[in-house]
């Protein structure tokens, strides 16, 4: 084909791509309407909050439904960008909500499950290579025993401070907690009490890392 001086001085004095190819003589509505028109067939944008925690940004679900409008899967999830909170970003985490094993789809009854994701408790004995599957009780137990142990064989009645005085400090250096971006106010609250109440200090949340 070929592109005389004026047309080629459009192309490179930067006009968008579409009108240009159409400059060189194809035609691209066509293509363009059909593209448009398979990208976004039966997806369903539906705005929803961010469950993990209390910044509350803004996330779109997109959804496959069939021609009767049942769910069929779900495709993706980003961050909204209507959304006033956010303006369309989602930490790493809340980028990740589509890995969350199940979604329940309340008109269909219909659960997405994620293959990949872990199930039960995974243990690895000290020294060991191998991760083994647990039960719940097992681990629940054995959690709870290493916490008491630990805070016992590590637990600071009292201390001296600078002019020599002793006072009573009642806490523990060896355990510490981390809180994650799912606990909402209730659990925080109930979280740090039970630490404060073995002596716990260092308390921290992955939503400030
Ligand atoms: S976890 Fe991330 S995406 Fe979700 S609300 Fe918190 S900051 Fe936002």
């Amino acid at each position: 084909m070929k592109v005389t001086r004026r047309q080629f001085l459009k192309l490179a004095g930067g006009t968008a791509a579409s009108f240009a190819v159409v400059d060189l003589g194809f035609d691209m509505q066509a293509t363009a309407a059909a593209i448009k028109e398979l990208r976004i067939k039966n997806v369903t944008p539906t705005p929803t909050v961010c469950p993990y925690c209390a910044s509350g940004c803004g996330l779109v679900v997109y959804s496959e439904k069939n021609a009767e409008g049942k769910f069929v899967r779900l495709l993706s999830v980003v961050g909204d960008p209507d959304n006033p909170i956010n303006e369309g970003c989602a930490c790493s985490k809340g980028s990740a909500m589509f890995n969350l094993r199940e979604i329940y789809e309340p008109e269909t009854g219909h659960q997405v499950v994620n293959p990949k994701r872990v199930q039960k408790p995974l243990y690895r004995a000290p020294g060991s290579e191998k991760w083994e599957e647990k039960e719940w009780d097992w681990i629940l137990d054995e959690i709870a025993q290493r916490i008491k142990q630990t805070r016992d064989a590590s637990f600071i009645h009292k201390e001296k401070i600078a002019d020599g005085t002793e006072i009573i400090v009642n806490r523990t250096e060896k355990i510490a907690s981390i809180g994650g971006s799912g606990l909402d106010n209730e659990e925080c609250y109930l979280l740090t009490k039970m630490m404060r109440s073995l002596g716990v200090v260092f308390l921290e949340t992955q939503a400030r890392i």
